[in-house]
């Protein structure tokens, strides 16, 4: 099998260069005769391209050499463009006279020789005809019409400088980003760019000399944002300004290296809530990709989707975690919403996250919720964080709230504006309380922790020993780390007393305030500081600030039982 002359070649020359030199040494007329009569085939596809020459050389001429190409620039699923290997081949003139052809030409990102800074050629320029190592080529000229293939001196484009300049490990970011940001440069008004076949790509320089200025030149963000935002305002005006600009956003939160002018274009977007025409005068960008060019393939979901939406289906696609950052809610919350149905479905990924839905559908819902909302109370984050406890107290989450807020609830309203939509939330307050109660007392055979407890009904250690002391309330037998209370025997001690902590809690009153005024007209509790003995006589007094005699009195039994033969932990708790 092995050819009976041979020489020493290494992993840094371009395997095809060195195969073409054997054929000819060899007499053969070309590579593919040669390796037809070895039984051998040039390698195909992309992602494997270059180890494929390894195992030829190796039955060719028992060399063991390991083509690759730098780490960096290798199949990487990640990555928006998984392999950055051109299978195309690119050289230089003066390296060719002077027989090599580094491998590193033949990355999609090289445009020019920087050892001789001459422009590497893929064609040639007379015939346009694909370079391919023959005979011909071996001597500088097209192996199609014999012309010389000439030298073009060519500065190195800046993303290639900008790319040697880096540490390798943060040449790998950089390759990430660009090829990123070269995605936005193919679908622009994309949120996330669909993922667009190699092959289709003819340009490979050009675009990443575009993505480069995506990530670095000024105007061009500019122009791109206020194209992008003209675009989609109208579809997604629910979910304001960072909706419409999702591209921007989603690219500044998924570039591995600092790019100061993103972040500042970002800023800009999101102070900035009205674009004047024209004001922009950087460069376009704009040019689509057209749809047969993706490597996904159409949904089932897309039937449901009138025509003119198909279109545009992938402008407004967007990740549940892209959804999240427009939006401002938790992407686990998120998460909830999704598997609850409230957005549509929108296909399938392994990881939540990665889910997709239709940003007009998402606006849709919120706009139907955006009503008047002067009753309501706005949702600063301070009061978020209080509100979230306060929901975490009768096992409703934060989903819950969000899922309230997007079924035509009157409980949560999103006002209009442009701002994320968390920034525009709006409560109604005692409505929402209303509601969390009615949920927890719904499940009376559950169990409260303690402080929880305290928290709902406004109850101090002491009221709860006094309580236990009459035999009101006992804590649940068992041991566990907490000390827990049974729902029900709390709203059985409601039905006999009435907790004024609690009353205050709903009508979000200040209990403190209140007691005193209760106290000043003779109005005691009858335990602890939260039990009175009569809610008649109390509500009686808050609304018309008139004394009356309670209407039931509260005897406290003359045969306390908690010492006998109770639990003896409880006897603790009159300590
Ligand atoms: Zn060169
Ligand atoms: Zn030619």
């Amino acid at each position: 099998m092995i050819l009976p002359l041979s020489f020493k070649t290494d992993s840094s020359v371009n395997p095809a260069l060195y195969l073409c030199k054997l054929a000819q040494l060899h007499g053969y007329q070309d590579v593919r005769i040669m390796l037809k009569a070895y039984r051998l085939r040039l390698p195909q596809g992309q992602q494997n391209h270059l180890i494929g020459y390894s195992s030829i050389v190796k039955a060719l001429t028992g060399q063991d050499i390991d083509y690759a190409a730098p780490a960096e620039f290798q199949y990487d699923s990640t990555r928006y463009f998984k392999s950055l290997v051109s299978n195309h081949l690119k050289v230089c003139p003066d390296c060719l006279e002077c027989g090599s052809s580094p491998i590193e030409h033949n990355l999609v990102t090289s445009a020019t020789c920087r050892v001789h800074s001459l422009k590497l050629l893929a064609e040639c320029p007379q015939c346009n005809h694909e370079l391919t190592f023959d005979r011909q080529l071996l001597t500088g000229s097209c192996s199609y019409c014999g012309h010389c293939l000439p030298r073009v001196s060519q500065n190195e484009p800046e993303y290639q400088k900008m790319l040697y300049d880096l540490r390798s490990d943060k040449r790998l970011d950089a390759i990430h980003d660009l090829a990123l940001a070269a995605g936005y440069i193919l679908r622009p008004y994309d949120c996330i760019p669909a993922q667009i076949k190699n092959e289709e790509i003819s340009d490979w320089i050009g675009l990443f000399s575009k993505a480069f200025k995506l990530l670095t030149d000024k105007e061009t963000l500019l122009n791109w944002g206020s194209e992008v935002f003209k675009q989609k305002q109208t579809r997604v005006k629910g979910l304001g300004v960072q909706a419409s600009l999702a591209g921007i956003v989603f690219l500044d939160e998924h570039t591995m290296l600092d790019w100061p002018e993103l972040k500042n274009a970002r800023d800009y977007f999101s102070n900035t809530l009205t674009f004047k025409d024209g004001i922009f005068s950087g460069e376009k960008l704009l040019s689509e990709m057209p749809e047969e060019t993706f490597v996904s393939k159409r949904g089932r979901h897309l039937k449901a989707l009138n025509e003119e939406d198909i279109k545009s289906y992938f402008n407004y696609r967007i990740t549940l975690e892209g959804l999240s950052m427009v939006s401002g809610i938790d992407l686990e919350v998120l998460e909830a919403l999704y598997k609850n149905n409230t957005f549509k479905t929108i296909g399938a990924a392994n990881n939540y996250s990665q889910n997709f839905v239709d940003l007009r559908d998402v606006s849709r819902i919120v706009t139907e919720v955006s009503e008047e909302v002067e009753t309501f109370t706005h949702v600063l984050p301070d009061s978020m964080n209080l509100l979230i406890e306060k929901l975490m107290l009768v096992n409703l989450s934060m989903s819950q709230f969000w899922h309230f807020a997007f079924s035509h609830s009157n409980l949560v309203r999103i006002g209009e504006g442009s701002e994320k939509i968390i920034d525009r939330a709006y409560i109604d307050k005692p409505a929402l309380m209303k509601f969390c109660f009615k949920t927890f007392t719904a499940d009376t055979n559950g169990k409260l922790r303690k402080s929880v407890v305290m928290d709902i009904f406004g109850l101090s250690e002491f009221d709860l020993r006094e309580l236990a002391k009459h035999d009101l309330l006992h804590p649940m037998p068992w041991n566990q780390r907490h000390t827990y209370y049974r729902i029900k025997h709390l709203i059985n001690m409601e039905n006999k007393l009435f907790c004024l902590g609690r009353y205050c809690e709903l009508r979000g009153l200040d209990f403190q305030t209140t007691a005193s005024q209760l106290e000043s007209v003779g109005i005691h509790p009858v335990l602890g500081r939260s039990i009175f003995e009569c809610r008649y006589q109390v509500l009686h007094f808050l609304k018309f600030n008139q004394w009356i005699e309670p209407k039931k009195r509260y005897l406290p039994p003359s045969n306390f039982t908690f010492l006998k033969g109770r639990d003896p932990r409880k006897a603790l708790l009159l300590n």
